[in-house]
């Protein structure tokens, strides 16, 4: 049976940084499902999808297809063909993405699409519902948290070394904080610990100390 380690946690805890680590590691394919809603709000952004109008979503969800494809362990996703990697990270989508992911069809389709990469191969996958709603039967969860204050520096020293500089460090806080709480708030499969994911607060420890934590759960 393929082996699924699912990695959820807040905004910018470092939960990509993590599972490509180990997904470098153990040879493993990284999902970051976090780009797939991403590239959703893109889509509807793009397009003035009305968040109300729900035909008009599930409409919209079926002219989308999205596609990974790996770069040096890199994840990068293409919307419709279109290279979106980039686009994704910038702050009209992080703004307008936890209303989207609210919407019940838009996960419905994710959770869907996300259980179809995982059926016959290893991965590593992360997000927020990953070990609670997408893989309930994961081999191996971990929840990530870290101190919001850090977490934005973390991120904003981030998007500089990108140079983007269009936004503030409050800026990157503020969209921090509001989507944890938009998040853990929704309706639909919102963000919680599963009961059996084991805990990895990361606000002071490095990333090696955290890859080598992670890797003794999973090869114990
Ligand atoms: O992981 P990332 O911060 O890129 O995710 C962007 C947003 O997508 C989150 O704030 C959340 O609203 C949504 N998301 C989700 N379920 C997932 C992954 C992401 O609702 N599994």
């Amino acid at each position: 049976k393929n082996l699924v380690i699912a990695i959820d946690g807040y905004s910018s805890c470092g939960k990509s940084t993590l599972a490509k680590a180990l997904a470098k590691k153990l040879g493993f394919i990284y999902i970051d499902s976090g780009a797939m809603y991403r590239a959703i709000t893109l889509y509807f952004l793009r397009n003035n999808v009305d968040l109300e109008n729900h035909d008009a979503i599930v409409d919209a969800l079926q002219h989308i297809e999205l596609n990974f494809h790996a770069k040096d362990y890199e994840s990068h996703i293409t919307l419709n063909g279109e290279e979106v990697s980039d686009e994704i990270r910038l702050m009209p989508v992080s703004e307008a993405v936890s209303p989207v992911s609210a919407i019940k069809e838009v996960r419905t389709e994710m959770v869907k699409q996300q259980q179809r990469m995982g059926k016959s191969k290893n991965i590593v996958m992360d997000g927020r519902d990953i070990g609670t709603a997408v893989f309930p039967d994961a081999q191996v969860k971990f929840f990530m948290t870290a101190d919001p204050k850090i977490r934005a520096e973390r991120r904003y020293n981030e998007m500089l070394s990108k140079g983007d500089t269009s936004i503030t460090l409050e800026e990157v806080f503020e969209n921090i904080a509001h989507r944890d709480y938009a998040d853990t708030t929704r309706v639909e499969s919102p963000l919680t610990r599963a009961e059996d994911a084991i805990i990895l607060d990361n606000t002071e420890i490095t990333e090696a100390e955290q890859l080598a934590f992670a890797l003794e759960k999973v090869q114990p």
